[in-house]
């Protein structure tokens, strides 16, 4: 069943999802290579909870952390651990948040140092693909709109791998609501996009093929090629005309321009919600 959202309700839902970017915004100012996800992990938590909120990762399926850390060939689901980072490590953070009853979820890929030209245009092609897909995310539109536009631009355009077997959701009052919303398919297939439906859209794109498997530890994700994956995420409010995207990838932006020990990707936010 899919829950459609009032104005109120959407608008708890941009405050859950701003304290989801501030806290990316937060961490992000202190990655460099020495610090580990652990610590990364600790000062999330701490930071989400002293703004009156709860992680919504910890807990969930029995995950132990408040965010999802997911190294270099890790795609997504990754355990925060005490090794350190390194240079030219790519780090793809996902964090969610409850508070006043609604989740908030969003996810960012960060590249200390310079990881290459070609994994600095996996990052780029993903995080473009976000948006291309947030475009499509309009009242009128079937979902299926969104994930032909993602796989199209990745895979069709770029040559990348999309990743099939983790896909976006509904997002409200749980954090995982229906419909899913696969970042591949087919145009003008699945359901209407109507106002008040609020979707997480979260592409994870492999530099090499699309296959995945499990790590041991029974959480982790990691590409089957062993090569480098990236994945953004919006939680976005559909409208006519034109989604409203409720968490802010601008404020993290900022915080990459600043810290040294990170590669820019671009501002996309601006241009997307221009
Ligand atoms: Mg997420
Ligand atoms: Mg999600």
């Amino acid at each position: 069943m899919i829950f459609y959202k009032t104005d109120e309700e959407i608008e708890l839902m941009r405050l859950s999802n701003l304290l989801v970017s501030q806290t990316h915004a937060h961490v992000a100012a202190m990655i460099r290579p020495g610090i580990t996800g652990a610590e990364l992990d600790q000062e999330a938590e701490t930071f989400i909870r002293d703004h009156g909120a709860v992680p919504a990762f910890k807990g969930y399926n029995g995950f132990p952390a408040t965010l999802c850390i997911s190294i270099n060939e890790q795609v997504v689901h990754g355990i925060p651990s005490r090794q350190e980072f390194k240079e030219g490590d790519v780090i793809s953070l996902d964090c969610g948040v409850q508070h006043n009853d609604f989740f908030g979820d969003s996810a960012f890929t960060y590249a200390i140092g310079d990881p290459g030209e070609e994994v600095m245009r996996l990052l780029r092609v993903t995080n473009t693909s976000l948006y291309v897909g947030i475009e499509q995310a309009v009242a009128g539109n079937r979902l299926g709109d969104i994930g032909f536009a993602i796989q199209e631009y990745v895979e069709r355009q770029h040559g990348f791998g999309v990743v099939r077997e983790l896909v976006g959701h509904g997002i409200g009052r749980h954090l995982h609501e229906e419909p899913e919303v696969p970042n591949y398919g087919k145009r003008g297939r699945g359901i209407m996009l109507k106002e008040g439906l609020v979707i997480a859209i979260e592409p994870m794109v492999n530099r090499g093929k699309k296959a995945v498997k499990q790590a041991a530890d029974g959480w982790t994700v990691i590409s089957r090629d062993g090569t480098t994956s990236a994945h953004f995420e919006h939680s976005i409010a559909i409208r006519k005309g034109k989604a409203d995207i409720l968490s802010d990838h601008s404020i993290i932006e900022t915080v990459v321009q600043k810290n040294p020990n990170l590669m820019e990707i671009g501002i996309l936010s601006e241009a997307f919600s221009a």
